[in-house]
C-alpha cells in the first residue's frame, strides 16, 4: 500500500512550479567539445546500455556551420551522426562509430540550431532542425495558426521527431504522423572535394529524394531546416470515455473514423478500454483548457524513486498481486484528475475539456522545468533512479490489429489477467492512428500504432515478472502479425526482418547510396536497427531484448527462467519461470 500512498501523494500534490530540467544528452569531461559521451533521455539505449563515446562534438548555430561540420567529417572520412538537444530516441541510432575503427568520430548536435519563423500568408512554419517542438507550436499559435499533428510528448526537436516518423493520432486529413505535414526541408549531405566536401539540398513535395529525406533516421545527412504546413488556429474538445474492453477490437476503426484525434488506451488486466473522444470545437466554444498529461508532469524525485523501489521489490518477490494493486491505484488516481486535462489551466473539473490545439495535442511540462528547484523532475530522469521501462511500439495493418488483440485476450485467459498488470502500471496499451505516408520509411498503409511500456530491470541480466507474457506479446505483434517497429522505440529484437516490412526500403537504400556513398553516416548501432538481422546470441541475451531465446542459456536457468514455447503463439520462444528445467 506504500505505492498507493505515493501515487495519491503524487496525483494530489500541486504541480511544482519549478523543477529540474532534463540533463543535456552530451557531456564532455573537459566541459568543451572533446572527450564527450552521448546518452539518451533514459540513460540507457535499447541495443546496449553503454554511453556512446565521441571524439568531438560540433554545435552549429546556423546552416552554414552545419555545412562546415559535415564538410569536416567528409574531408577527413570521419564517421558522423546528428543528435538533437533532447536525444529521446531509445535505439542507439545517433551514436557515431564503426568504419575501420581507427577513424575519429564527430557528433553534430542541433541544440543551438533552434530558430522558428512563421509565414502567415503561406500558412507554414519553417524551423531550424533543433527547434523544440514546443517552440514551433507556440510560434504558430501566436500567429493565429495551429500545427495539426504532433507527438504527445513535447520534449523533442522538430528534425529529430520527423526523422524517426513520430506521430500523434489521426486517420483524418493528412493523418497523425508529423512528416506527412512537411512541405519542404533542407538537407546537408557529404560531397567531393570539388564541391567543398558538403552541399545543401532543398527538397519539396514532388522532388524525387523528398520521400527518402522525410523519415531518414539521420542516415542520409543532416536536416538543417524543415517547413511544415499549418491551419488556422482551432480548438478541441476532449472526453475520456471508460468502457468494458469486450468490443474494442471490432469498433476501433469506427472510433477513429468518427473522431479526428481519437485514440484508445487499453488496460488489459482491468478489462477496460478508455476511448478518447476528441474533435475540433467551434472557435467560440467556451474553455481555455490544457492537456498536462500526468505522466509528463514534473514529479517529486522522492516519489518516483520510491515507486521504483516498490516496483523492484514486487518484481524480486514475484508479487503479481502487488503489481496489480499498484496498477489499480494508478488507474484511480489518473481517472480522478482526468489524466492531467485541466479545464481552466489549473484543475480538472469535468468533461469535456475544451482548449486550443496548441495546448491540447502535446504536453510535457516536466521538460520545461527550470533548474531552480532541486526536488522534482521528469519521472524517468536517470539521475534520480526513478522510473525505468521498456517502450515497445508496434505498427499494424488494421486487419492484423484485430487478430493481435484477440490473441492477447486469449493469452490473458491462459496466463491470467494478473500477468498483464505490469503494463497497466505504465499507461496500458495506447492505440493510435496514422495514415499511409509518402515517406519511404513511413507507413505504407493506414495503420494502427500500439505503444506499451513495462518495467526494465536495472541489471540487464535480471529476469522480469511475467517476462514470458511480454515476450509473447512482442512476438505476437512483430512476428505473427507482422507489425512494423516504431524507429525511435523498441527493444532490438523488434527490428528483426524490418527491411521486408517497409515495401519502399529499396528506394530508401538507393537514396542512401546516392547521398552518402561512403557510408559516413552509418554506424554498427544504426546497422543493428535498420539491418534487421539476427545478432549472435550470447548467454542471457533474451532478458534485455537482444534476442529471441532458442536455448535455455539465452534466458537465466540459474534463476529458474527457461526458454519455452508461447502459450497462444506456439512458435514464440519466451523466457518462462519454471522453478525447474523439466517443468
Ligand atoms: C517520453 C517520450 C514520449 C514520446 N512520445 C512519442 C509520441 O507520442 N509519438 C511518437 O511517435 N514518438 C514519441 N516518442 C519518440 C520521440 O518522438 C522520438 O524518439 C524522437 O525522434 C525524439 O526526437 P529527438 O529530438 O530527441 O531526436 P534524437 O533522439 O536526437 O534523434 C532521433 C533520430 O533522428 C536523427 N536526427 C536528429 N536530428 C536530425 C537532423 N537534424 N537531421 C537528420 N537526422 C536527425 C538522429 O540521428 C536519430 O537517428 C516519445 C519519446 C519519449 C522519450
Amino acid at each position: 500500500m506504500f505505492a498507493t500512498f505515493l501515487l495519491l501523494l503524487w496525483s494530489h500534490a500541486p504541480a511544482p512550479a519549478l523543477s529540474l530540467p532534463p540533463r543535456p544528452p552530451v557531456r564532455c569531461s573537459d566541459g568543451g567539445t572533446t572527450g564527450c559521451v552521448l546518452s539518451n533521455a533514459y540513460g540507457a539505449w535499447s541495443s546496449d546500455r553503454a554511453d556512446c563515446p565521441v571524439s568531438s562534438v560540433a554545435y552549429p548555430a546556423s546552416e552554414q556551420e552545419v555545412v562546415a561540420a559535415v564538410a569536416r567529417a567528409s574531408a577527413s572520412g570521419a564517421r558522423v551522426k546528428v543528435v538533437s538537444g533532447f536525444a529521446h530516441t531509445i535505439p542507439k541510432l545517433a551514436c557515431p562509430g564503426g568504419g575501420n575503427g581507427t577513424t575519429t568520430t564527430l557528433l553534430i548536435s542541433t541544440a543551438r540550431l533552434a530558430g522558428v519563423e512563421v509565414d502567415v500568408a503561406a500558412r507554414t512554419v519553417t524551423a531550424d532542425a533543433g527547434a523544440p517542438l514546443r517552440a514551433v507550436i507556440d510560434a504558430a499559435e501566436a500567429s493565429g495558426l495551429s500545427l495539426t499533428a504532433a507527438p504527445y510528448w513535447e520534449g523533442v526537436s522538430v528534425a529529430g521527431l520527423v526523422s524517426t516518423g513520430s506521430h500523434g493520432s489521426s486517420w483524418w486529413g493528412r493523418g497523425g504522423a508529423v512528416h506527412d505535414h512537411v512541405v519542404g526541408l533542407r538537407l546537408v549531405v557529404t560531397a567531393g572535394e570539388a564541391d567543398g566536401w558538403a552541399r545543401v539540398l532543398t527538397l519539396r513535395r514532388g522532388d524525387e529524394l523528398f520521400p527518402a529525406a522525410l523519415v531518414s533516421l539521420g542516415l542520409l545527412g543532416v536536416v538543417s531546416k524543415i517547413t511544415l504546413s499549418l491551419e488556422p488556429r482551432f480548438k478541441r474538445s476532449i472526453t475520456f470515455d471508460y468502457r468494458n474492453d469486450s468490443t474494442f477490437q471490432d469498433d476501433f476503426a469506427a472510433h477513429a473514423a468518427s473522431h479526428e484525434f481519437a485514440d484508445i488506451t487499453w488496460y488489459p488486466s482491468q478489462h477496460t478500454a478508455v476511448y478518447r473522444i476528441d474533435d475540433r470545437a467551434p472557435a467560440n466554444a467556451p474553455g481555455d483548457g490544457v492537456n498536462d498529461f500526468i505522466g509528463f508532469q514534473a514529479t517529486p524525485i522522492a516519489v518516483t524513486a520510491g515507486l521504483r523501489v516498490v516496483e523492484t521489490s514486487l518484481e524480486r518477490s514475484k508479487n503479481m498481486k502487488g503489481k496489480c494493486a499498484m496498477a489499480a491505484a494508478e488507474g484511480v488516481a489518473k481517472r480522478l484528475v482526468g489524466n492531467g486535462l485541466k479545464n481552466n489551466g489549473l484543475l480538472f473539473t469535468g468533461y469535456p475539456v475544451v482548449g486550443y490545439q496548441g495546448k491540447m495535442q502535446t504536453s510535457g511540462s516536466c521538460a520545461r522545468s527550470s533548474a531552480a528547484d532541486l526536488l522534482s523532475a521528469c519521472g524517468w530522469d536517470p539521475r534520480f533512479h526513478g522510473l525505468f521501462f521498456y517502450e515497445s511500439t508496434a505498427i499494424f495493418s488494421p486487419a492484423r490489429f484485430r487478430d493481435f488483440i484477440l490473441d492477447v485476450k486469449r493469452l490473458r485467459d491462459l496466463a491470467g489477467s494478473d500477468s498483464l498488470c505490469g503494463v497497466d502500471v505504465y499507461n496500458g496499451l495506447l492505440v493510435r492512428f496514422v495514415k499511409a505516408s509518402a515517406a519511404h520509411l513511413g507507413q505504407p498503409e493506414d495503420s494502427v500504432v500500439v505503444d506499451f511500456n513495462y518495467y526494465r530491470a536495472s541489471d540487464s541480466a535480471a529476469p522480469r515478472l511475467s517476462q514470458d507474457v511480454w515476450e509473447e506479446v512482442e512476438q505476437l505483434a512483430f512476428v505473427k502479425h507482422g507489425a512494423r517497429p516504431h524507429w525511435a522505440k523498441n527493444r532490438l529484437v523488434a527490428f528483426a526482418g524490418v527491411r521486408g516490412k517497409y515495401p519502399r526500403w529499396g528506394q530508401f537504400a538507393a537514396a542512401k547510396r546516392q547521398l552518402d556513398p561512403r557510408g559516413l553516416f552509418d554506424s554498427p548501432w544504426s546497422d543493428e536497427v535498420v539491418g534487421g538481422v539476427e545478432l549472435a546470441k550470447g548467454d542471457g541475451c533474451a532478458l534485455d531484448g537482444r534476442c529471441v531465446c532458442s536455448e535455455d542459456r539465452h534466458c537465466s536457468p540459474e534463476q529458474g527462467y527457461y526458454c519455452r514455447p508461447g502459450l497462444v503463439f506456439t512458435d514464440a520462444r519466451v523466457c518462462r519461470y519454471s522453478g525447474s528445467q523439466n517443468q
